[in-house]
């Protein structure tokens, strides 16, 4: 193995190399990345998830305290008091686990209560929600139950990687990101020729925090017969006037026949939902859905994103304060010459290109005390390289300045801003 050319993606499969060989040739590649100081990844924290946050010495990086910019707890929700507080109470009451699968024991009044939750926030009548077990399976786990290989997924190339798991089964074609000309070419090209047509796009994208256009979307979807599933991850809690995400921004929340979405993100919990104009659709997800109806429940710690959902309402003060200080940083960013891109949400990547300046880049954040992602191949194509941050409501002026300070440095040092102007002429 060329170890300096590979990346994780090609230790998925070899020819002619059985589990234990390709395990071996796997450790070679990590041992690799750990000489060579690049083993950025599995670094471990010691504090919980929020804007400064304690690692643990591992020889990529020292022990101590870091400004964090990893977590998607967009809101700071992980740690409200009001939501740990429901949290704790929920496992005073029903213990620490649901003990069964839905269908046969695991299905109790706190699942209802969240799906009904759900169903009000999204402006849906009640019965229009399913929750699973991670935000992951709320795409892989419904698409794979609802489309078999007689349909058509027309995806756009840069959805999560949960969504192309769940249409493995299925015909599938991918568009160029939020191209809607080409999408609208194979709407019209797949016309009649499949029994269902699903166009699949994200609200927010994940790795440039983009949007996409869903009203575009909708109306030519629609035009051709398909429904379009947006699985608005990163949305929720950030976009629209009361938090309720890409549907909001655009004002199609009734036209987007099914939403899909995490707990790990705005509602600081673990765990995901499907949404469903049609409630057919749910109640045929919670018999049909193999991962839903075979897997044990949530566990009753899900009580806190009933009182998350709640919170969005009733405090939208953390809305506020994070869009704040998106515009704050973005700013900081762009004065310094960094390109961050076509971000337009609490996703904000820094474009540096060069793959080698990218991880030096990382690590000397790192060595100034800010933790962010260096985001490679086979993440993003090679050119792309970038540092990706999440912003939260509860980032502080001088926590953003801090970081602001030591990205000006480094782009002295590095010349980021040169190799980034490179990238968009390319
Ligand atoms: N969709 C998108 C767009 C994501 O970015 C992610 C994960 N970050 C998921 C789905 C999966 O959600 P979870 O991590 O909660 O399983």
């Amino acid at each position: 193995f060329d170890y300096t050319k590979a990346s994780f993606k090609d230790f998925e499969n070899i020819p002619n190399m059985d589990i234990f060989e390709r395990a071996k040739a796997h450790e070679g590649y990590l041992d690799y990345l750990r000489e060579n100081e690049f083993m950025n990844y599995r670094l471990l924290a010691t504090s919980g998830c929020g804007p400064e946050i304690d690692m643990e010495e591992n020889g990529y990086i020292k022990q101590g305290s870091y400004i964090s910019f990893v977590c998607n707890d967009y809101l700071g929700f992980t740690q409200h008091p009001e939501i740990k507080k429901a949290v704790i109470a929920s496992i005073e009451k029903y213990g620490t686990g649901a003990g069964a699968s839905p269908l046969i024991g695991g299905y109790f009044d706190y699942h209802r209560d969240l799906e009904n939750k759900l169903s009000d926030f999204f402006k849906k009548p009640r019965g229009s929600a399913i929750a699973y077990t991670t935000g992951y399976t709320s795409n892989s786990a419904s698409l794979l139950c609802l489309l078999k290989k007689e349909d058509i997924a027309i995806v756009d190339m840069s959805v999560h990687a949960s969504v192309y798991e769940g249409v493995l089964g299925t015909t599938t074609k991918r568009f160029p990101h939020n191209d809607v000309v080409a999408l609208e070419r194979i709407l019209a090209h797949s016309k009649d020729a499949y029994r269902t047509k699903m166009v699949i796009v994200d609200g927010v994208y994940s790795q440039d925090g983009d949007i996409a256009p869903l009203k575009e979307i909708v109306e030519l979807t629609h035009k051709y017969g398909g429904v379009v599933l947006v699985d608005d991850a990163h949305g929720i809690g950030v976009l629209g006037e009361t938090g309720r995400g890409a549907m909001e921004y655009f004002d199609v929340m009734d036209k987007v026949d099914i939403i899909t979405g995490t707990f790990s993100k705005t509602f600081g919990n673990i765990g995901g939902y499907v949404i469903a104009n049609n409630p057919h659709i749910i109640s045929y997800l919670q018999f049909q859905s193999r991962q839903y109806a075979f897997s044990a429940s949530s566990s009753p710690a899900i009580a806190g994103v009933t009182r998350a959902i709640e919170l969005i309402d009733e405090e939208p003060k953390w809305q506020k304060m994070l869009w704040d200080n998106i515009n704050y940083y973005k700013s900081g960013l762009q004065q310094i010459g960094l390109d961050v891109g076509t971000s337009s949400s609490a996703i904000i990547p820094v474009k540096i290109g060069d793959v080698t300046k990218n991880s030096e880049a990382g690590k000397l954040l790192l060595e100034n005390g800010i933790y962010t992602n260096p985001i490679m191949y086979p993440a993003v194509s090679l050119k792309d390289s970038r540092i990706r941050m999440s912003l939260m409501a509860t980032h502080t002026k001088e926590q953003l300045d801090k970081a602001l300070n030591v990205y000006e440095y480094i782009n002295k040092k590095l010349g980021i801003t040169a190799s980034a102007s490179y990238i968009s002429e390319a």
